[in-house]
């Protein structure tokens, strides 16, 4: 008889909480998804409930379990995956959050960065946490929350608050409160750790004003972190990552030079560099990448697109001229070219490798015969200039990107994937399953318990699905590339 084991999945993102119960072979074997409120208290303010979070996850756990017709006591490994930098602050003997967690897209603490640039710590940050300064990263939405909750800081320095972001969150309260604990990949978008000394940094908490009694410990992305009751079986949580290095290890990405791009609302480029910390230069940052417990730190390069998939909900929420997502493929293939049209999406300003927060959005190059088909594919091909955007820093970085492999939402659009090799003049590779990011969740967990015996054993399980190859002539690419540039340079000098 052959002993089939499963790994659970929590794969916490941005707008829905999902959980995905993978086989050994890596195989989906049944998923459960629930949304949750999406909060926007004030124009660049979002927050999320973090108890309804926690409720929505364990709804999709139950289902999920449920409708698999496995029994938990077959499943060998819990792995946590979460939309990374939303911040959650909670009173750690009622449990409750003292306010909404502040979403890693929220704006608020701008002003607050701006101060930090002023003080001239900008080396220094990128120096020890590998960042730059921005309100997207933990450290200034923890400030704010201390600053601006009442009796919040006295109550920090009493010891009676703790800080974590999701993945931390969650574990908390699947072990009932028992372990505050988060792994170096969370860490490391906090703006408070110490890439290099593998610590929280006491001059980064210094400078932010926060007691270090409410950080959580750091432990590696791939061991026991606690056990928690899944329908009366006691099951470990033995893996938790924030989702880009998730996917980055789901992908199997886990050699220096490797690298994966998931395509979601945003676009996160990450190159594995091995032990050895890349610079924050070129708009790329540093990040940590997963490791197992008793491994070397490893690092990897990630480069940060703020509006890919969003540009397509942008199309059908806000235009209305595509009903799905899905739809914006076989309306852009009904057009042989672009038709002189760019559409740069820079609604909240520009990421990597621009950051450029004044750039504003716009379509250049409309004619009277510009249609709903050509603004698609002006649409998707955004996507794809502003991935390239970061492929030619990454290679001038020193990351050669052999091949690029991609996974997220809009990656299951044919169109995009065959214009993103034309443009990058690269092989793109898609996995058999798009789930990279669950995926990368439960290999963690599973290495943990020995559902894997190590990584090469993992490799010949993660077979590669489509692969997209370059079909374009050099000088038509030129002629598309010089466009896009100028389009770009034209919304940042708006
Ligand atoms: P996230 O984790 O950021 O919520 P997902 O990986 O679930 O993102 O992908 C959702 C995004 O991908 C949405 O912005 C959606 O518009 C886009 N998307 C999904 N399917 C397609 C498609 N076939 N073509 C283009 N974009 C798509």
């Amino acid at each position: 008889m052959i002993l089939i084991k499963y790994v659970l999945a929590l794969d916490e993102g941005t707008t829905s909480a999902r959980t995905v119960l993978f086989d050994s072979d890596c195989r989906v074997v049944s998923m459960a998804q629930r949304e949750f409120t999406q909060i926007y208290p004030k124009e660049g303010w979002v927050e999320h409930n973090a108890v309804e979070i926690y409720a929505m996850q364990l709804a999709s756990v139950t289902e999920c379990v449920a409708k698999s017709g496995v029994s938990p006591s077959d499943i060998a490994a819990i792995g946590i995956t979460n939309q990374r930098e939303t911040t959650v602050v909670w009173d750690k003997h009622t449990g409750e959050p003292i306010c909404n967690a502040i979403v890693w897209q929220c704006r608020r603490t701008a002003d607050i960065c701006e101060q930090l640039q002023g003080r001239g710590v900008s080396d220094y940050v990128a120096e020890k946490t590998g960042l730059r300064i921005d309100a997207y990263f933990s450290g200034t939405k923890l400030k704010w929350i201390l600053d601006n909750v009442p009796d919040a800081r006295r109550r920090a320095e009493k010891g009676d608050l703790l800080f974590g972001t999701v993945d931390c969150w969650l574990l908390w309260k699947l072990t009932g409160g028992k372990i505050h604990a988060t792994d170096r990949t969370n860490a490391s978008r906090t703006m408070l750790y110490d890439l290099s000394a593998d610590r929280w940094d006491d001059k980064m908490l210094d400078i932010l004003d926060i007691p270090a009694c409410m950080l959580p410990e750091v432990r590696s992305s791939s061991e026991l972190f606690g056990f928690t009751d899944i329908m009366g079986s006691q099951i470990p949580v033995c893996g938790i990552a924030g989702d880009q290095q998730s996917a980055l290890f789901g992908q199997g990405c886990f050699e220096a030079g490797e690298a994966k791009n998931t395509y979601g609302t945003g676009c996160f480029l990450l190159a594995n560099t091995g032990t050895k910390r890349s610079e924050v230069k070129n708009g790329l940052i540093v990040t940590a990448a997963a490791t197992c417990k008793g491994e070397p730190v490893q690092y990897a390069a990630e480069g940060s697109i703020f509006a890919a998939g969003a540009v397509i909900q942008w199309l059908r929420d806000e235009l209305h001229i595509i009903k799905s997502s899905a739809q914006s493929e076989e309306m852009a293939m009904q057009t042989d070219n672009n038709g002189g049209v760019y559409l740069v999406p820079a609604f909240v300003g520009m990421g990597a490798p621009y950051w450029d927060m004044r750039a504003r959005a716009a379509i250049f190059g409309m004619t009277r015969g510009t249609d709903r088909n050509i603004l698609c594919r002006a649409a998707l091909e955004s996507i794809a200039y502003q991935t390239n955007d970061l492929i030619r820093v990454m290679r001038s970085a020193g990351f050669p990107l052999k091949c690029l492999k991609a996974d997220g939402g809009a990656s299951q659009n044919s169109f995009l994937m065959q214009f993103q090799a034309d443009i990058s003049d690269t092989d793109v590779l898609l996995p058999v399953s798009p789930e990279a990011t669950a995926l990368g969740a439960a290999l963690l967990a599973g290495l943990a318990v020995g559902v894997w015996r190590d990584r090469s054993a993992i490799k010949g399980k993660l077979a590669t699905g489509i692969k997209y190859t370059p079909n374009m002539d050099a000088f038509e690419r030129e002629k598309l590339l010089d466009g896009w540039q100028r389009a770009v340079l034209a919304c940042r000098s708006f």
